[in-house]
Parts: C-alpha cells; sequence; structure tokens
C-alpha cells in the first residue's frame, strides 16, 4: 500500500488562471521561485499556442 499523494494538511496551493487558455491551473514547484510571474498553465501557453486542434475548413 503506497499512497501516491503527499500532501502535508493545511497547505492550500493557490490558484490561478491562465492568460491564454482561461484554465484555472494549481501552484507547483517548478514555480516556487516565480509564482508572481507565473501566468500561464503550460509552455505552450507561454508560448501563445493554444493547444487546440485545427479545424480542416475541408
Ligand atoms: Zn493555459
Amino acid at each position: 500500500m503506497a499512497s501516491t499523494t503527499k500532501r502535508p494538511r493545511g497547505a492550500p496551493r493557490p490558484t490561478r488562471t491562465c492568460q491564454q487558455c482561461g484554465r484555472p491551473f494549481e501552484w507547483r514547484k517548478k514555480w516556487e521561485r516565480d509564482w508572481d510571474q507565473v501566468k500561464f498553465c503550460s509552455d505552450a501557453c507561454r508560448r501563445g499556442r493554444v493547444p487546440r486542434r485545427i479545424i480542416d475548413p475541408s
């Protein structure tokens, strides 16, 4: 029995809305240093790319 969730109680992670796709995302470990500057949920959104399928007009 291995618990996959290691989350200390009483430590809620902040959430933010992605400026690109508009989805809420959670604080991540890799952002602990510059969370104030994080505005996008992923590198793709940061680059201005929306992970969305392009609809073929044909
Ligand atoms: Zn996003």
